[in-house]
């Protein structure tokens, strides 16, 4: 079957990358954002190995690995005792072409895909337009979108929800998006502070278990990103306040003078997967179809995992390699993942790093110490950090 075009609500990094991998298999695609331009916001920094391996195929790799940090070692540390589990994915060589996390911000991503995305000129990036409501029957899905022109209807073969986590296409498909809200938030402060001068052995990606406040430490380019959770009843005023952003990165390093950020952000954090990924001619993908903890840095990955898988389904029935039944595989192989592996591991991270009781958490400690020391269980335990075992599953799903 010939599909003429590929409606895409989103122009974030799964929304982009969905159109990359159709545009690349002659798929014209429309593009829907919101926005006036792409988000510049500070989220997704943590590149896994199997996403690289992607990037590789779809040719972005080496700017990636340019422009980022490479990461080899993951580290989880317990701020009181100061015990250091220190995991080398170098071990990881074999399973992988590349062995290491690269520290890379999504914003650059999207900025890079749209370069790209310039050379194909059947695929059209829309800003201010914000999608809306569809409808859809067997041939066709239409789908409104409000424009600064007014509302504008565009029609499509399928669509692509990639409108993040408070999307109008899984509210317009009337999916429902159960799982929970934390009652805390995360805060993050970037400064431009060298942690790893000062701090014994620290490296590129470092949790840091505590009693009273545990933290993310990650190096980006240029500066150090400090995750910390908030308490509920802590005011927003107060969480950004620069009282209290001196108390919390006193607290990682206790230095002579005030902190400089250059950004301080507040995030609510949750665990909750569509019911569907799919009704019809309408999928769902990213942020819009799963959200997690981002300890652990598995949120975007996955959903680049999700548009690869999905545009790659699209792009063989657009050859006619496969029948149309071929795309009920996408909820089938990448739905379980969002449930058993990316909120099971990042549910569990968070709750290494906040583990209160010093008997249950020095346990933790001493068996991650353990693990990073004993080559076979690094291996496995780096598989599973790294999304290694959650692709094999998913591609294993018929
Ligand atoms: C503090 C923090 C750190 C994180 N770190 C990591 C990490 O290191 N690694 C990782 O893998 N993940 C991480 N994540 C998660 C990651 O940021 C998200 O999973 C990722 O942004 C999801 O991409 P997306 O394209 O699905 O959605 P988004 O990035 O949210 O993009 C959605 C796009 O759709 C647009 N849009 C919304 N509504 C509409 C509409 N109605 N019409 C048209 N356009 C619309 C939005 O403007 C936006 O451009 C982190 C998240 C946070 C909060």
């Amino acid at each position: 079957m010939t599909i003429k075009r590929v409606l895409i609500a989103g122009a974030g990094p799964v929304g982009m990358t969905a159109a990359l991998v159709l545009s690349r298999a002659g798929i014209p695609v429309t593009v829907f954002e919101r926005d006036a331009g792409l988000a510049e916001d500070l989220r997704a920094s943590t590149w896994h190995p199997p996403t690289l391996d992607m990037m590789g195929e779809l040719g972005l790799v080496d700017q990636i690995l340019q422009d980022g940090l490479i990461a080899r070692y993951t580290q989880h540390r317990d701020r009181k005792s100061g015990a250091i589990a220190e995991f080398d994915m170098e071990l990881l060589r074999g399973e992988t072409d590349h062995p290491y996390r690269v520290q890379y911000e999504q914003f650059r991503f999207t900025r890079l895909l749209q370069q790209h995305l310039a050379a194909f000129p059947d695929c059209r990036i829309v800003f201010n337009a914000n999608a809306q409501s569809l409808t859809q029957d067997g041939e066709r899905v239409l789908l409104s979108v409000e424009t600064p022109n007014g509302i504008e209807q565009h029609g499509g073969d399928y669509l692509i929800g990639a409108d993040g986590s408070r999307s109008n296409i899984r509210r317009a498909a009337n999916i429902d998006f159960p799982g929970l809200t934390f009652p805390e938030r995360f805060y993050v402060a970037t400064t431009a502070f060298d942690f790893g001068k000062v701090l014994d052995r620290l490296c590129y990606v470092n949790y840091i278990a505590d009693t009273d406040e545990w933290c993310v430490l990650l190096k980006v380019i240029g500066s150090w990103r400090c995750l910390f959770p908030t308490p509920p009843e802590e005011p927003d005023a107060e969480v950004l306040s620069d009282a209290k952003t001196e108390e919390r990165l006193q607290g990682v390093w206790k230095k002579d003078g005030r902190y400089d950020t250059e950004h301080r952000t507040i995030y609510n954090v949750h665990q909750r997967v569509a019911a569907q990924y799919r009704l019809g001619r309408v999928f769902l993908a990213g942020d819009a179809a799963h959200l997690n903890n981002p300890i652990g840095g598995m949120g975007m990955n996955g959903g680049l995992h999700d548009a690869i898988n999905l545009a790659d389904k699209l792009a063989a029935l657009h050859r006619g390699e496969v029948r149309e039944t071929v795309l009920d595989a996408y909820e089938r192989q990448r739905r379980p993942i969002a449930i058993d592996h990316v909120n099971a591991n990042t549910a569990r991270n968070k709750r290494v790093l906040e583990e209160r009781d010093p008997q249950a958490r020095k346990r933790t400690q001493d068996e991650l110490c353990r693990q990073a020391e004993d080559p076979a269980l690094a291996r496995a335990f780096l598989r599973k950090s790294s999304m290694i075992d959650a692709l094999r599953v998913s591609q294993s799903i018929q």
